[in-house]
């Protein structure tokens, strides 16, 4: 694939990092099950939270292409990691950069993009999964502000976040033009978070449940104008489409690089397993399926970066990468035989990590039907 100077530069520092610092304690990382708040604070170190925002205000000054560069090789050391860091760059903080006060990105923004303070983004609840119409955590305005009464579930760093973007409804006869965004700081009363779930994949991604019980905020806590909540939803959801596909990305690299290394490692009936054709078919595969995945995801990255609308691509690219991750988590632990199925070896967690891509942003079954009438159905 070719590639700017900037984007090969970006490339081999994060790959690096990768390489050194995260590839030999990914399993360590995922079999604790916490936050990985070392990790974290590296990563904000690094300045890779701010990517996506401009350098005079307290970003790196990159695009979308280079946020998923960033994401593509932290997934490939550890999709929990590519997770927490997605969120931090873009659903967390994004609407609080955007129409958040001074005084808000002071306190919070800033020290978000340092990894000094977690973010998170709360749209999902108990009853509203896939249908966000139907979201019923109430902000209800009063002459000081708004009280804001209701649940959130799934809530990717939850347990850990200082502060929350949380779509709620303010008229539910108004239904989508209802819906808006409002920051909560993790701090006001009425705010309870429940424990981590006990999770199949990404175990150090802690989720959980939020509950807002006469939670009190200030007015200009509402983010963005009144009733555009799903407008700026929408802004950025080929963003969240494709970062995704970059984070498949890098399972599918990982997956396939550690295929290739344990096929010629391994021999059985006095070759290494290298030469079986089976394997090889396998490897084919998962090649081909990761060199697609790629040209789709830096294909939609490109278009975001020159303003060309690509719901349509973002959408493909997402649904292709991840089930090429899905493939690859499955085939990466066939080949390593019995040792696929050892929580010693990292083929496992491919094999587990790729489930988390198949939810956010879109299920696969909402997808394709938009595809097929986004081409003509
Ligand atoms: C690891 C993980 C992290 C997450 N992180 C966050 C987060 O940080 N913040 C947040 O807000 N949410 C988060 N979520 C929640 C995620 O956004 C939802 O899981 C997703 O929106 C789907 O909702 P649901 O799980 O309730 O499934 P449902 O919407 O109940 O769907 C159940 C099944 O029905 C299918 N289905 C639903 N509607 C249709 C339809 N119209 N046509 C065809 N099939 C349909 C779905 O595809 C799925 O197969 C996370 C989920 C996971 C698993």
């Amino acid at each position: 694939m070719i590639r700017s100077n900037a984007e090969e530069l970006l490339r081999s520092n994060i790959g690096r990092f990768v390489d050194s610092e995260l590839i030999p304690k990914a399993q360590e990382i995922d079999a604790r099950g916490e936050f990985p708040m070392e990790m974290f604070k590296k990563i904000g170190d690094m300045g890779v939270f701010g990517i996506r925002y401009p350098k005079n205000k307290g970003g790196s000054g990159g695009n979308t292409t280079l946020f998923c560069i960033i994401c593509e090789e932290i997934a490939r050391g550890l999709m929990s990691m590519g997770a927490i860091t997605a969120m931090q760059c873009l659903m967390g903080t994004n609407f609080l950069f955007h129409y958040g006060t001074d005084e808000m990105r002071e306190r919070y923004f800033l020290p978000a993009m340092k990894g000094e303070k977690v973010a998170c983004f709360c749209l999902t609840e108990p009853e509203a999964g896939s249908d966000l119409g139907n979201v019923s955590t109430i902000a209800r305005k009063t002459a000081d502000g708004y009280v804001i009464n209701g649940m959130k579930t799934w809530v990717t760093n939850g347990p850990v976040a200082d502060f929350y973007t949380v779509l709620c409804q303010t008229d539910p006869e108004k239904k989508f033009r209802g819906l808006n965004f409002f920051f909560i700081p993790r701090q006001t009363p009425g705010v309870s978070v429940s424990k981590p779930f006990d999770l199949l994949g990404t175990r150090t991604t802690l989720i959980s449940e939020l509950a807002f019980s006469d939670v009190k905020i200030p007015h200009h806590h509402m983010l963005g104008a009144e009733g555009l909540g799903m407008d700026n939803l929408l802004s950025i959801l080929s963003e969240i489409r494709t970062m995704t596909a970059a984070l498949a990305v890098g399972l599918q690299r990982a997956a396939l690089e550690d295929s290739i290394r344990y096929a010629h490692e391994r021999a059985q009936f006095g070759k290494t397993i290298a030469n079986y054709q089976l394997i090889q078919a396998k490897i084919a595969n998962m090649a081909v399926n990761l060199e697609a995945s790629r040209l789709m995801t830096y294909k939609a990255a490109k278009m975001i970066d020159n303003k060309i609308q690509c719901l349509k691509e973002a959408s493909m690219a997402k649904y292709f990468a991840t089930e090429g991750a899905c493939k690859a988590g499955d085939e990466v632990t066939r080949i390593f035989g019995a040792y696929g199925y050892s929580m010693e070896y990292s083929a496992q967690r491919y094999y587990r990590d790729n489930r988390f891509l198949l939810y956010g942003g879109g299920t696969h079954e909402i997808l394709q039907p938009n595809i097929a009438k986004w081409v003509g159905l």
